[in-house]
């Protein structure tokens, strides 16, 4: 592993890495030709067909062709209605969490001028854009709480339209998604998943309004077809398969490893979980303890083949070879299980979001503790964070010159720096300034 020298790798992925994968991190979206061949498919025949490409895939895809996609004012009060008040008090606590964190970020953000000369004044706005999509997954589990963290987060940055989307769950709309869907304040509610509901937001139908901008999580279809979209379409980040990374010491408790390290499997067969330690004895004790755990997780069909496939048990010298490692892996979500979690604060740069300490877990992010679980994968966290209000706010600038002398140096060295680059129409608009407010003469 390069500069981060591993002393023994006691578990190797069983999956063979793809082709064009480079260093630790797995293939970005685009790396799996059949799955970007079909989300290109899809794209253009709703492109080119609207509602009824739509509705061909979702019937080919999901089984699922109603009349209308949306759901009603009338089908959303039932559903609600007809979710448990003790799950109804839950979303609305998780809401609260997340709405307070989404809260603390948008007033972090802040409009600001500055006089750079005399009368010069430059400015910075942070505004909202102006309708959003919200994609909640849904194939395998309905993935609730990505309501909150798109809706809810999309709603305290100030969207005005924001359509929330869900596949189906077991031939119609999961009720408790749809929930939170409401609660967090969605304007539009669609039951439609995959590809064909990136493509519909991203691109308008007949009945779908088009969006500015797409965020929330998905498999690879959906991160692919985000992929494809954007440019036409705003999108918040890659946000596929969900990763874990444990960092541990020799004070860590491997039970709780593996709990967590399972937890995180459990999301896709494609998910990897990946435990980096300075303690080979601690990473005996997970290997023992994942294999005694697993048979008795009802997902283990799930995260069996992601352990299997995906799972790796790293033993580093030291914790700055750790931190290094797990940098070079930019997983989405690192929790810290070592003595002084806190340190990794200054040592680490390359996560989604990180978890210190054993008070805290991945399944506290994903769930209920308010941070927005929408997160970077496949190396993305090399390069952003997470979800977060600033994603849907777009920073613009302007400018004023108030006083008639700075506009008139400033025309002056307008004309001089445009005309270096040959650009004489630049030129003049400056030369103009320099004329009407310094009283040079103007020469063409
Ligand atoms: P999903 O809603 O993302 O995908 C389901 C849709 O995929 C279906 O509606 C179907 O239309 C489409 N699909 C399935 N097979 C297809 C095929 N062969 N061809 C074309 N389309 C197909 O739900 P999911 O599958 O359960 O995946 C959710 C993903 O989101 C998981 O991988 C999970 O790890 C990830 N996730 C990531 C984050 C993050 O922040 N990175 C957070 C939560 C969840």
């Amino acid at each position: 592993m390069g500069d981060h020298p591993v002393l023994t790798t006691l578990k190797a992925p069983a999956a063979p890495a793809p082709a064009d994968a480079s260093g630790p991190a797995p293939a970005a979206p685009g790396a799996d030709p059949r799955v970007a061949e079909t989300v290109a498919r899809v794209i253009a025949d709703v492109r080119a067909h609207g509602d009824d490409a739509v509705r061909r895939y979702s019937r080919e895809f999901d089984s699922w062709a109603p009349a209308s996609f949306r759901l009603g004012p009338d089908e959303i009060a039932a559903t609600v209605a007809a979710v448990p008040g003790t799950v109804l008090d839950d979303l609305r606590f998780v809401q609260r969490q997340v709405r307070g964190f989404a809260q603390a970020q948008r007033d972090s953000i802040t409009d600001f001028e500055v006089e750079t000369l005399p009368g010069v004044v430059l400015g910075q706005r942070s505004l909202p854009v102006s309708a959003s999509g919200a994609y909640v997954p849904g194939g395998r589990y309905p993935l609730t709480a990505s309501a909150h963290m798109t809706v809810l987060t999309a709603k305290v940055a100030g969207v005005e339209r924001v359509a929330a989307t869900t596949p189906p769950t077991g031939g119609g709309p999961p009720p408790v998604s749809v929930a939170a869907m409401h609660l967090a304040g969605a304007d539009e509610i669609h039951v439609l998943g995959g590809v064909q509901a990136v493509a519909a937001l991203a691109l308008g139908t007949e009945t779908i309004d088009p969006v500015n901008l797409i965020t929330g999580p998905g498999n690879a279809y959906v991160a692919e077809a985000k992929r494809q979209l954007f440019g036409e379409v705003g999108i918040d980040l890659f946000a596929g398969p969900t990763e874990v990374l444990i960092v541990a010491d020799d004070t860590a408790d491997p039970f709780t490893v593996a709990v967590d390290l399972l937890s995180q499997a459990e999301h896709g067969p494609d998910s990897p979980a990946v435990l980096v330690t300075t303690s080979e004895r601690v990473g005996r004790a997970v290997l023992a303890h994942v294999d005694e755990l697993l048979p008795g997780l009802p997902t283990a069909p799930v995260a069996g083949p992601a352990w299997r496939d995906h799972g790796e048990v790293h033993v580093t010298a030291d914790l700055d070879a750790a931190y290094a490692l797990a940098d070079a892996y930019a997983s989405e979500h690192v929790q810290i299980l070592t003595a002084e979690p806190r340190a990794a604060l200054e040592r680490m740069r390359d996560y989604g979001a990180l978890f210190l300490g054993e008070g805290t877990c991945v399944a506290y992010g994903d769930k209920v503790i308010g941070t927005n679980h929408v997160l970077p994968t496949r190396g993305a966290a090399r390069y952003t964070g997470g979800l977060w209000v600033g994603k849907f706010l777009k920073t613009v600038t302007y400018q004023e010159v108030r006083d008639p002398e700075s506009s008139a140096f400033l025309g002056e060295v307008c004309g001089r720096a445009s005309r270096l680059e040959n650009f004489e129409g630049h030129a003049r608009s400056g030369d103009l300034r320099a004329a009407r407010f310094g009283g040079r003469p103007l020469t063409w």
